[in-house]
């Protein structure tokens, strides 16, 4: 029997340690601050329950429209106030929505530019449509000094080489959970227009801000330019897979020629109960809810943090989403513990029972330095304190280099 190759743009795929760490952190004796699961006791359940149930809807059981159900679509263009220029594509979730994209418009070879360290997930895609992803230090949860020297930055990579897309997590980034200033929005994309470049705005998180004031999406200051990735897993639930693009009709065209290909159509019962749910006046208070818990939870890590941890470790702030960064690449950890890697320090957390990402995760390349991705929507309070607690405990515990 001949073996069964796979084709050469699977092989570019790694096994991701992620998925190595998230089977072991769904464990019960898990406390995990690995994944980025959204909190179950918030899942909208009274308002679902509201609903007629959309899978015994004949006309829901049926072949449907391409692009998605009329009345959602109508749902959506207003929610998010679009013109008679955009449009919207229903996809499963942002991350076929960013596979259709990359399939639609990048050829292998075709350059990229990405923040690291990026989500993992984008990374994949990237490297599964055969693309060059060409790396830019973070733009976004920065000190305001330092912002002119990154788009700097930026702009010396878009005059030097052919970027086809930049693509940017604006709010809340995952993973660092930092967002783009005012300034940083207008300036990315002014930079974008002027060297012809097309935005792809990832977006799953920008309704989860639970502080400061709400900035326009690069796509309202760029509308040409730019397409938005949205997904209603963070709002609503990740098992429905809803999510959808937003851009202008004639790339929509373009994409929906690919999603014909890949699915025929997203899912017909969920896109009606999605419908109905943000047709109903109180999903705004489910939402109210949601980031009122997250800013608890965020709160309760921030502090534990604060608390349990050596003074110098300082976690990054953020005004919403799932996430916190803890960077430990600073001279007092160096000193400490030199040699010591991430991968290690969350081997001995996952030992005392936490489970943690090592930012190395997040980099296409090798990276230097220690850090953490640390998820906070999903455990409670009080498994939150714990968790921080006893994950302290391994710095604690290490053997200091000298
Ligand atoms: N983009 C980012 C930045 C994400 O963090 C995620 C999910 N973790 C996705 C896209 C995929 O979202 P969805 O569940 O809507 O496919």
């Amino acid at each position: 029997m001949s073996s069964l190759q796979i084709a050469d743009r699977v092989s570019y795929l790694q096994e991701s340690y992620l998925r190595e760490i998230l089977s072991v952190a769904s464990r019960r004796d898990i406390i995990s601050f690995a994944g980025g699961l959204p909190a179950e006791a918030c899942f909208p359940l009274a308002l679902l329950k509201q609903l007629e149930r959309s899978e015994t809807v004949p006309g829901y059981l049926q072949y449907g429209g391409s692009q998605g159900l009329d009345i959602l679509l109508d749902v959506l263009r207003a929610r998010y106030g679009l013109t008679g220029e955009q449009d919207i594509l229903m996809t499963s979730g942002a991350q076929q929505g960013l596979d259709l994209v990359l399939r639609t418009f990048v050829n292998p070879g075709d350059k990229i530019a990405v923040e690291i360290p990026c989500y993992l997930g984008a990374l994949q895609a990237f490297r599964l449509a055969g693309a060059e992803v060409c790396s830019l230090p973070l733009l976004g949860g920065i000190p305001e000094e330092v912002e002119e020297v990154r788009l700097a930055e930026m702009e010396s990579l878009l005059r030097q080489e052919n970027i086809k897309f930049f693509y940017a997590i604006p709010d809340f980034h995952n993973p660092t959970g930092g967002s783009y200033s005012l300034k940083m929005r207008q300036a990315v994309t002014q930079l974008c227009e002027k060297y012809g470049v097309f935005l792809i705005e990832d977006a799953p998180y920008r309704e989860l801000r639970f502080t400061g004031e709400s900035l326009p999406t690069l796509a309202d200051l760029s509308p040409q330019q730019c397409l938005v990735l949205r997904s209603f897993s963070k709002v609503v639930s990740p098992g429905l897979r809803l999510g959808c693009i937003q851009a202008e009709q004639r790339v929509i065209w373009e994409i929906m020629k690919v999603k014909q290909v890949a699915d025929l159509h997203t899912q017909l019962p969920g896109q009606a109960s999605l419908a109905g749910l943000l047709m109903n006046p109180d999903f705004n208070q489910h939402l109210q809810r949601l980031r009122q818990e997250y800013l608890c939870r965020y709160s309760a890590m921030h502090s534990a943090i604060k608390r349990y941890f050596p003074g110098w470790v300082t976690p990054c702030k953020a005004e919403g989403g799932m996430f916190i960064w803890l960077d430990l690449s600073c001279e007092a950890f160096q000193q400490a513990f030199n040699g010591v890697d991430g991968r290690q320090l969350a081997e001995s957390a996952l030992a005392k029972g936490v489970a943690v990402v090592p930012g190395s995760v997040f980099y296409p390349h090798q990276q230097a330095g220690v850090s953490f991705r640390l998820n906070f929507s999903h455990e409670s309070v009080v498994n939150i304190d714990h968790g921080i607690q006893r994950f302290s405990l391994v710095l604690e515990q290490m053997e200091p280099a000298i």
